[in-house]
């Protein structure tokens, strides 16, 4: 993927803009690119567009303030979809559930597996959306839950689904290493395999059995998590990411990277860069 165009800070059509590049195919843009404790820029987010049809994935604490800078509400999307359960991927959820019930008067549609859904209703969301005036909410009370199809279960849990014509792999990730390897972690963490050509991995640790489980063949495009300093516990270091082989490496751009990142030249040690923000790649 190439970048076409920028959203510029101030536009009043950054949604539109990304459904008229979808007409023609796939087309992504990162509203953040930041890591969890960034300044420079904004916790990673991305929005998938295809043909019109938008997804949301993942919506950190100040993504809807970040979406409103290029005119986009928190609730235009067709679709969400959360990987996992930090703040800097849901902190901004909870607004999406209550904006949407409170004030659009509809109900997001969200992806999630079903062994996610318990955990993140009943450890995050509960507390801020389960009480109203009347009662009590059930998530599903404030949001349309689309469960993906379990297509793997090992070497590595995939799941399956397609919406608006954009193909989902869902893979589970080990981000919070509870068990020490790579074969699974207690803590609920997934990536996106898009149309098949596109791997985003959201939040992992250093990781490359992903290449292997996943059907690689057609992925022209890797968007990897990068953290800048040693040592890399829950996520990939910069370091580590340079000792895969420059076959993935050349199609490989960094996201929830560190304010120091104006000391890194990704292209001089074979990435094609970091992935920049409101940039529109198709
Ligand atoms: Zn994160
Ligand atoms: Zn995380």
């Amino acid at each position: 993927m190439k970048v076409i165009q920028t959203i510029a800070p101030g536009s009043s059509d950054g949604l539109q803009r990304m459904c008229d590049a979808s007409q023609s195919g796939l087309a992504l843009c990162f509203p953040g690119v930041g890591s969890a404790f960034a300044r420079q820029h904004d916790p990673t987010s991305l929005i998938i567009a295809k043909q019109g049809v938008t997804l949301l994935v993942d919506i950190g604490t100040t993504i809807p303030r970040v979406l409103s800078s290029r005119g986009i509400g928190i609730g235009d999307f067709d679709y969400y979809h959360i990987t996992h359960s930090h703040a800097d991927h849901i902190g901004g959820l909870e607004e999406l559930l209550l904006f949407s019930h409170y004030v659009l008067k509809k109900t997001p549609r969200l992806i999630l597996s079903r062994e996610y859904k318990k955990t993140l209703w009943d450890h995050s969301l509960r507390g801020g959306c389960e009480h109203h005036e009347n009662g009590k909410f059930r998530f599903e009370d404030l949001a349309e839950l689309i469960f993906p199809n379990q297509t793997a279960e090992s070497p590595r849990e995939i799941y399956e689904l397609e919406v608006g014509g954009i193909l989902l792999l869902i893979f589970r990730t080990v981000h919070i290493p509870t068990e020490g390897d790579n074969s699974g972690s207690k803590f609920w963490s997934t990536g996106l395999l898009i149309d098949g050509r596109v791997l985003f991995t959201a939040d992992t640790r250093f990781d490359p059995l992903i290449f292997e489980h996943l059907p690689m063949d057609n992925v022209d495009t890797i968007f990897h998590d990068c953290q800048l300093y040693e040592p890399s516990v829950v996520h990939a270091s910069y370091d580590q990411l340079k000792t895969l082989d420059a076959g993935l490496r050349s199609r490989m751009h960094l996201t929830h990277y560190g304010d120091t990142f104006q000391k890194f030249d990704p292209s001089a040690d074979g990435f094609a860069g970091f992935a920049q923000p409101w940039a529109i790649y198709q």
